[in-house]
Formats: structure tokens, C-alpha cells, sequence
């Protein structure tokens, strides 16, 4: 987010945290979400983006070599049973 998508602002605060008290928000994902075990799971971090002039907030994830694994197992099941 180079500009604000609410308010048009460039001013943007980069990498801020997420947290909720104890917890930090994660993104979960897995490779094989229908096995019983063995999920192929893979999680990630997530940082926001926050507008300091109107206080619009977007969430991107860190952990994307990995996001993108899982992505390519979905896309070829996918393709697969087309
Ligand atoms: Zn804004």
C-alpha cells in the first residue's frame, strides 16, 4: 500500500505488529487439509500497514516461499481433478 486505498494518504506506517493481549495473529494454511494427520501445515506472521492520517489498516503475510508452496499444491489439485 504505496497510498492510502480509504483516504488516497501516503502516509503509511510500515511493519506494525498485530497482537491481541497474549496472542499474535497468524495466518494458517495447509498443503493437505483434508488428510487426517500429516496436514502439511504452514503458518505465518502477518504485519499490517496502518494510514496514520484516516487509520485504515492492511494485513500482509511474511512467510511467502512457504504460502507459495502451499499455493502451488492447491493449484495443481486443482488442475488435477478438472
Ligand atoms: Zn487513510
Amino acid at each position: 500500500m504505496k497510498k492510502c486505498l480509504e483516504c488516497g494518504s501516503e502516509k503509511i506506517l510500515q511493519n506494525a505488529e498485530t497482537e491481541e493481549r497474549t496472542f499474535i495473529l497468524m495466518i494458517k494454511a495447509f498443503g493437505k487439509p483434508d488428510a487426517i494427520v500429516f496436514k502439511d501445515a504452514v503458518t505465518s506472521k502477518v504485519k499490517a500497514k496502518v494510514c496514520v492520517n484516516c487509520g485504515y489498516v492492511q494485513f500482509y503475510a511474511t512467510n511467502l516461499s512457504e504460502l507459495n508452496r502451499i499455493y502451488e499444491i492447491h493449484v495443481n489439485s486443482y488442475n488435477t481433478k478438472k
